[in-house]
């Protein structure tokens, strides 16, 4: 997708503060921060949202989710986190590649706004 910001970010056409990356994955450190420690974690392929997600990329977002206490440990997060997915219009979605962020290092909020 040429004109997606995530995609540039995983091709390294736009700068981004990398903390993880594999042949699939790429995570990396979110412009506006809401927590201390602020991560996206997205797959490299375009896709969409969770919506636009097929059985096709069960392999690499199952290794994603695999991926992430891993990616948490390495950020310090040994007293929790929380994995968020936005999806469409209400989840507020608003960049349209598939990305879950990875906030802590301060205690989260339920329910969230
Ligand atoms: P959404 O609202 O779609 O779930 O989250 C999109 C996230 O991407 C936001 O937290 C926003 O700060 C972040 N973001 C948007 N553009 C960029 C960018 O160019 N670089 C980085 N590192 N983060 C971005
Ligand atoms: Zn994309």
């Amino acid at each position: 997708m040429s004109d997606c910001i995530f995609c540039k970010i995983a091709n390294k056409e736009i700068p981004s503060n990398v903390a993880y990356e594999d042949s699939e994955i790429i995570c990396f450190h979110d412009l506006q921060p809401q927590a201390p420690v602020h991560l996206l974690v997205i797959p490299k392929k375009h896709i969409e949202s969770l919506d636009g997600a097929g059985a096709e990329d069960a392999a690499v977002l199952g290794g994603l989710l695999t991926k992430v206490k891993a990616i948490a440990a390495e950020a310090g997060l040994a007293n929790g986190y929380r994995l968020v997915c936005n999806c469409g219009e209400d989840g507020m979605q608003t960049v349209k590649h598939l990305h879950f962020h990875l906030l802590g290092k301060r205690k989260m909020l339920w329910p969230p706004g």
